[in-house]
């Protein structure tokens, strides 16, 4: 690994790539074309990240605007999880009885092209901030059964760090929540955002998991080897996630460097996601019955504790796939936890 690099994390937030012309003239693309897909989802790429995709084709796929967006297949929707209709205030999406997700942000320093949450994030409509954490917290205070709430955006540590200990000490003094997640692509993105500061802060509200979304061993820079080094000095627990991806990570030995370099660093892979269906991203899905496939690829070079679990997430809730799908035409029934059946269409 080389030495991390010196820019601060507000330096690298200030100088990123944010339009179509930027993008155009960094990744020698035309303009015209990319311009028609902001609509869709917002232009960022810090410098950090952009350099590790110049030096990773597979990783630049997941960030770079491609017109295979304006196409969509049947079966995508805006709002895949359905998550509007499982929220009560605007920053509150609940879809189990006994945990909640607290959006703080829609920004991102960096946008996927496969985002859950494109309809979102990146949109100056959707405004987040303090009213609207607020409200948040006084819907919390009303809900007695929920135990854990995942703080998520967008990218929730984009927030400073004297808002984000204002939030976690608000959060603490609800008796009933006894569990924080976040749910962060920063250490990935940005990792210059967890300084010792943030470090030492996040150590403060244990038990409290960072679970890192990472798609590919490109990713595993020495800047994340420092910030995740600081995070576990911390206390904090520290578990990945990965979006399985067409092009980017769907072969078995890009995946086992990813879930073995993440283990290395002290990070427990702990999903493996199906792509889900948002509009504009059939380019990157890739179907159930492949992705078992894969997970059997990567139990012979893999141990237990380096295996991450392989999930949809479809309207209703997770589902693991370990819990054989049953075959159906054009695609696999999955059972959610309320028992629900659900169909899952191979692309
Ligand atoms: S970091 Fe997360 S919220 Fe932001 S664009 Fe990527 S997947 Fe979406």
């Amino acid at each position: 690994m080389n030495k991390p690099s010196r820019t601060t994390w507000k330096q690298e937030l200030s100088s990123r790539l944010k339009t179509a012309a930027q993008f155009a003239a960094r990744f020698g693309l035309a303009p015209l074309t990319l311009a028609s897909l902001e609509s869709r989802l917002a232009f960022g790429l810090t410098p950090y990240y952009a350099n590790l995709c110049e030096q990773e084709p597979a990783l630049l796929r997941s960030v770079l605007p491609s017109p295979l967006e304006l196409t969509s297949s049947p079966f995508e929707l805006q709002d895949p999880m359905v998550e509007e209709r499982d929220s009560p205030v605007p920053c509150i999406v609940r879809r189990y009885p006994n945990r909640a997700l607290f959006l703080l942000t829609p920004h991102c320093p960096v946008y996927c092209r496969y985002c859950t949450r494109a309809r979102k994030v990146g949109k100056g409509e959707h405004k987040l901030g303090k009213a609207q954490w607020q409200e948040g917290l006084d819907w919390l205070k009303e809900q007695p059964q929920i135990e854990e709430v995942i703080l998520s955006g967008g990218e929730p540590l984009l927030l400073g760090d004297s808002a984000l200990g204002w939030l976690l000490g608000e959060l603490a003094r609800l008796p009933q929540i006894r569990f924080l997640r976040f749910s962060t692509k920063a250490v990935a993105t940005l990792p210059q955002r967890i300084t010792p500061g943030l470090a030492k802060l996040l150590g403060r509200h244990q038990p409290l998991l960072l679970n890192l979304h990472f798609v590919h061993p490109a990713e595993l820079t020495a800047e994340v080897a420092l910030a995740l080094s600081r995070l576990r000095k911390a206390g904090v627990m520290l578990a990945s996630q990965t979006v399985l991806l067409q092009g980017v990570n769907d072969d078995p030995q890009t995946l086992a460097a990813l879930f073995k370099g993440l283990y290395g660093l002290g990070v427990r892979p702990y999903a493996l996601y199906l792509c889900d269906w948002i509009t504009g991203a059939s380019h990157f899905r890739v179907g159930p019955t492949r992705a078992l496939e894969l997970m059997g690829e990567l139990r012979q070079s893999l141990s237990g504790v380096m295996l991450p679990k392989l999930i949809a997430d479809p309207p209703g809730g997770k589902v693991d796939l370990a819990t054989a799908p049953e075959p159906g035409e054009g695609g696999v029934w999955l059972t959610n936890w309320k028992g629900e059946r659900v169909f899952w269409p191979e692309p």
